[in-house]
C-alpha cells in the first residue's frame, strides 16, 4: 500500500507551485486575484490526471474534487491554497497537496472506487488577507458566516468583497448554499504546519491536534481621577494606571491556575497621559484563550474579579466591554487517537497538542462533522513569512502519517459500532 503512495511527490508538488506562484518575497496566492485562479487551474489538472474523479466548485467558490466510493458517507480532506502576501510555501497548499496524493494512492489501491467516498476541498479565502476576514469560503460552508459584517467588507482599493467575489463567478448572497456539500460528511481531516514553536522545541516531526482555542477579547477601562502630581498626597489619589498595572502581573497568575490557558493584555493607553497629572482613565486590552470552555469561562471571570478588586482598593471605577468572542473547538476524541496511532505508526513518537490559531477545520468542526488536525514541525517556528520552512524528512513523514490517518478514517467511518 504504501508503494502507492510516493511522498516525494508532493514536495515535487509543492517546488512547482512555489516555482509558479512565488517571487522573491514569498507566496502571492492571495484569494481572489489572478494568481490564485491560475493556482486553482494547476491544482484542476494536477486532479485531472486521476481518472474519474468529479469537480466543481461550490457556492462560496470552495473548490471539491470527489472519488466516489463503495459507501456515500463521504471523507473530506481539506486545506487551502490561498496565502497571505508574502506568505509562506507550505501554509495551506501543503494540506491539499498532501491530499491530492492521498488521492493518487486511493485511487490505485482501489482501482477507482475506495470503500467510502473521498472528498478533496480547497477552502476560498482561508486567509482573509484582503478584507479582513479569515475562513470565508469554510464559515459559508458552516453557516456561521455574518452576512450583514461580510456585506460590508472593503479591500484597500475599495472593492467590496460581494464585487471581489462576483469577479471569480460567485453570488455573494448565495454563499451559504454551499453548506450542501457537508450534508455526507462523516469526517474531516486536515494537516498543517504548526506555526508555532511547540514541536520545534520538543524535537518531534508531528502532533495531533487536540482542538481550536476558544477566545475571549475585552476592552477593560478603570476610571480614576485627573490631579496635580505635585499638589496631590499618594493617599488622596484615585489612579487608573495603579488598578491596570496589577491586572498586568495578576493574569499570570489566572493562565497559570488555569492549566494551559494563555492571557494577554497587548495594550494600555492612559488620559490624559502627560507627565504632571495622576491617571483619569486607563483602558487596557485582555485576550484569553483555552481550549475547555468551563476553564475559559473561569479565566474570565477571576479576571472580572480582580478588575472589580483592584478598583475598590484604589478608589476608582472599571468597566468591561466585550470586543470578541469564539468557543473553544475540541475536535473529536476517537480521531484525534486515531492521529496519534497513525502519526506514533510512522514516526515513533507522539505529542498532542492544542491550537492556538484558527483554522477551517474549526469551522467544519463547529457544524457538527467530527474532525481532526495533524501538525507538522515549522522550522524557526515561523508562518505567514517566506521563510516558513519544513525539513524534508519532516514532509515525507507527514504525507506517509497523514496518508495512515485517512485509511484509519476510512475504517472508522465504515465500521457499523461507530454509532
Ligand atoms: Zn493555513
Amino acid at each position: 500500500m504504501t508503494l502507492l503512495l510516493e511522498p516525494r511527490r508532493t514536495i515535487a508538488d509543492l517546488m512547482e507551485l512555489r516555482a509558479l506562484t512565488g517571487n522573491e518575497n514569498g507566496a502571492q496566492r492571495v484569494a481572489f486575484t489572478p494568481v490564485w485562479v491560475a493556482t486553482r487551474a494547476w491544482l484542476r489538472k494536477k486532479l485531472e490526471a486521476i481518472p474519474g474523479l468529479e469537480m466543481h466548485t461550490d457556492a462560496a467558490g470552495n473548490f471539491w474534487a470527489t472519488l466516489r466510493g463503495e459507501c456515500g458517507e463521504a471523507l473530506l480532506i481539506g486545506g487551502h491554497m490561498d496565502s497571505v502576501p508574502n506568505g509562506g510555501w507550505l501554509d495551506g497548499c501543503l494540506n491539499v497537496l498532501a491530499g491530492v496524493e492521498i488521492l493518487r494512492r486511493l485511487h490505485a489501491q482501489y482501482a477507482g472506487r475506495p470503500p467510502v467516498t473521498v472528498r478533496l476541498v480547497d477552502w476560498a479565502d482561508e486567509e482573509g488577507a484582503r478584507f479582513g476576514k479569515s475562513l470565508f469560503g469554510s464559515s459559508a460552508c458552516a453557516g456561521s458566516l455574518a452576512m450583514d459584517e461580510a456585506r460590508g467588507l472593503k479591500d484597500k482599493g475599495g472593492i467590496t468583497l460581494p464585487d471581489a467575489l462576483a469577479n471569480v463567478g460567485v453570488q455573494f448572497q448565495r454563499v451559504k448554499d454551499s453548506g450542501v456539500e457537508l450534508k455526507n460528511a462523516a469526517a474531516y481531516l486536515e494537516l498543517h504546519i504548526e506555526q508555532g514553536p511547540v514541536l520545534l522545541d520538543l524535537d518531534l516531526p508531528l502532533g495531533a491536534v487536540l482542538g481550536t482555542f476558544g477566545v475571549e477579547r475585552h476592552a477593560i477601562t478603570f476610571h480614576g481621577q485627573a490631579a496635580h502630581s505635585g499638589s496631590t498626597p499618594m493617599n488622596r489619589r484615585k489612579d487608573a494606571l495603579l488598578a491596570a498595572a496589577k491586572m498586568s502581573e495578576e493574569i499570570y497568575r489566572i493562565a497559570a491556575r488555569s492549566g494551559n490557558g494563555v492571557c494577554t493584555i497587548g495594550s494600555c493607553t492612559t488620559k490624559p497621559g502627560i507627565v504632571t497629572s495622576v491617571v483619569e482613565e486607563c483602558r487596557i486590552t485582555l485576550d484569553q484563550r483555552h481550549l475547555d470552555s468551563a476553564s475559559l469561562a473561569a479565566m474570565l471571570r477571576e479576571a472580572r474579579e480582580a478588575s472589580e478588586r483592584f478598583a475598590r482598593e484604589g478608589n476608582v471605577r472599571v468597566a468591561w466591554e466585550r470586543l470578541w468572542q469564539i468557543d473553544p473547538r475540541p475536535f473529536h476524541p476517537e480521531l484525534i487517537a486515531l492521529c496519534d496511532e497513525a502519526i506514533m505508526e510512522t514516526c515513533g513518537v507522539s505529542h498532542r497538542l492544542p491550537s492556538g490559531p484558527l483554522h477551517d477545520a474549526a469551522e467544519v468542526c463547529g457544524a457538527g462533522v467530527p474532525t481532526v488536525m495533524m501538525f507538522v514541525q515549522s522550522l524557526h517556528g515561523i508562518s505567514h513569512n517566506k521563510i516558513e520552512d519544513t525539513k524534508e524528512a519532516h514532509l515525507e513523514a507527514c504525507v506517509m502519517a497523514f496518508d495512515r490517518l485517512a485509511d484509519k478514517a476510512i475504517a472508522w467511518i465504515h465500521n457499523p459500532l461507530r454509532r
